[in-house]
């Protein structure tokens, strides 16, 4: 028989202990889980009222470890000990990586062998795993400080294009974080079933999965029968995302901004806290256009603006190869957009109003934007712990992925 207890944040009654579902992310990691009175699946907010938690780790030189916003503010000033996308890493040889080395500002060894990356700070080496599970651990205590309660057991997501060595270096860093990985889940997947589609027994859907947050694109097309999820096919970039937009906004006030800069007088050649203060503009003035018309700001005492047509035509050729990405996608899976049952929106990215038009547009339907786009794939991982927890009997849930 199963142990009976009270949840103290919730009030609900809870059979067994709680399992969390987790969104490890390459720019942002959260948690998620499904509440006990009402069965909807919320993000759970620290009392800072954040949800999201950079995936930054930092360490200092004694070796005490920092995670999330306070690791984040260090990353300008501490690159070396300041360790970002150490997703990208999972399950990594040098030889993998050695391509895109120069995207990270720290030392990745490089030992020319086959074996597994880690990474150097200062005297010591770590491994992507453990990297991860200081995130892991921290999202734990988070959540273990909100719920008053001791967590052991969770569902963590993966890309759906992760292969087993990547699956299983997710799967480590959780054990060393103290917690019993009951499933990896494809993050389309999640996402799905945060939208409770396919959700009811018989139902068939076919699904697009179109993700862009910060660093990386990833069109996922699936299909749900009898609550079996399968990914046809996927696609995508892993260097192109919302960070892209940041930079090319950049560039325009810097050199070509014609009457947007004529006056900034900012050469090619900007000092690092000013090339820093361009960058953070930059999203601000993203994230404004998102809501509004046009932006107006200052940077360094000077004026700097731009509309929302101006800032649509400087990224209308990203969302262009996310839109060829797609058509690939749909044509691996031998379907056509008009096959397609639901659209998904994921990633804080499609928060730009011409990437949700352009998606729209393609597929020739509205899409399910909803929910936030960041805690998306989170709840729906929150949604697949609560079924293995037994508390939802409706659906019986198999991921079965592509090679
Ligand atoms: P994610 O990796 O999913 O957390 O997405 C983060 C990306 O979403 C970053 O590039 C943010 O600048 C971007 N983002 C967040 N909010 C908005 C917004 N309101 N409008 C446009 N982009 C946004």
């Amino acid at each position: 028989m199963g142990k009976v207890a009270i949840n103290i944040a919730t009030g609900s009654i809870q059979k067994e202990e709680i399992i969390v579902g987790i969104d490890l992310g390459t720019t942002n990691s959260l948690i998620a889980i499904v509440r006990g009175d009402t069965h909807e699946p919320i993000a759970l907010k620290e009392i800072d009222g954040l949800t999201l938690v950079p995936s930054i780790v930092h360490f200092d030189e004694y070796g005490n470890v920092t995670v999330g916003n306070p690791a984040k503010e260090l990353l300008v000033t501490q690159p070396e000990r300041t360790i970002y996308s150490v997703k990208r890493l999972m399950g990594k040889s040098y030889n993998d990586v050695s391509h895109d080395a120069g995207f990270f500002a720290y030392n990745i060894i490089d030992d020319n062998t086959d074996a597994l990356v880690k990474i150097q700070v200062g005297q010591k080496f770590y491994s992507p795993i453990e990297l991860s599970s200081y995130i892991l651990k921290e999202l734990k205590k988070r959540a273990e400080h909100i719920l008053k309660t001791t967590i052991s057991k969770a569902v963590i997501t993966v890309p759906a294009y992760f292969n087993d060595a990547q699956r299983q270096a997710t799967r480590d860093a959780g054990r060393l974080a103290g917690l019993d990985v009951l499933r990896i889940i494809n993050e389309p997947t999640a996402a799905s079933l945060a939208y409770g589609l396919g959700a009811k027994k018989g139902e068939e859907k076919t699904i697009a999965v179109y993700d862009l947050g910060g660093g990386t694109f990833d069109i996922s097309i699936l299909t749900i029968s009898n609550g079996i999820f399968e990914v046809l096919s996927t696609h995508g970039d892993t260097y192109l995302g919302g960070d892209d937009m940041d930079n090319l906004l950049v560039r325009y006030w810097q050199e070509d901004g014609g009457e947007g800069s004529s006056d900034l007088g900012f050469g090619s050649s900007l000092d690092k806290s000013l090339m820093q203060q361009l960058r953070v503009t930059a999203e601000k003035a993203k994230k404004h256009l998102s809501t509004n018309d046009v932006f107006e700001g200052e940077i360094n005492g000077k004026q700097v603006h731009i509309t929302k047509q101006e800032f649509n035509d400087l990224v209308q050729p990203l969302i262009d190869r996310t839109i060829t990405a797609c058509t690939s996608a749909l044509k691996d899976a031998g379907l056509t957009t008009a096959q397609i049952d639901a659209v998904v929106m994921v990633g804080g990215s499609t928060r730009v109003p011409l990437v949700k038009e352009s998606v729209r547009k393609f597929f020739g339907r509205d899409v399910h934007d909803e929910l936030n786009p960041d805690e998306v794939v989170a709840l729906g991982a929150a949604v697949q712990a609560d079924i293995l927890a037994g508390n939802n009997t409706e659906m019986l849930l198999l991921d079965v992925t592509p090679l």
